[in-house]
């Protein structure tokens, strides 16, 4: 496993990169909108992990709620794994609580399912499972 990226929640992408970009000096590799979630998001490696700025697409997007309740910050904490549908079926068995009890399609073709933050000492955790598209495109 490792830590895949951090996301973490924006009003606005363009003005985020402000910050993580110009100021801070790391190069977005990818833009892209992920339609299924609401989001539009970019990517900007920073060691072998990448922080994922996150933008809503619409008012419904988990993004936006998470803004109007909380704030900008840091949204989730994504983990890769070689097999996600493994790894739910393992914390399920062990009685840990889903947000996504099956994958679902993320950024960049990747297989994403989300486990609920009450699980996991507040914050939301993403599984991510690379996919033979997944790098493909930017
Ligand atoms: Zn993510």
């Amino acid at each position: 496993m490792k830590l895949e990226h951090i996301g973490i929640a924006t009003k606005g992408i363009e003005d985020a990169l402000s910050f993580w970009r110009d100021a801070l000096g790391l190069e977005v590799a990818a833009t892209e909108e992920v339609t299924e979630q609401g989001v539009r998001v970019a990517m900007l490696p920073i060691g072998d992990t990448c922080v994922e700025l996150l933008e809503a697409t619409n008012d419904d997007s988990p993004i936006a709620k998470f803004i109007e309740k909380r704030g900008a910050g840091v949204h989730h904490l994504a983990v890769r794994v070689p097999d996600i549908r493994a790894a739910l079926e393992r914390l399920r068995e062990r009685g840990v609580r889903l947000i996504d009890h099956a994958p679902r399609a993320g950024a960049d073709n990747c297989l994403v399912a989300f486990i609920h933050p009450s699980a996991a000492n507040g914050v939301l955790v993403e599984l991510v499972e690379h996919t033979e598209g997944t790098g493909k495109d930017t």
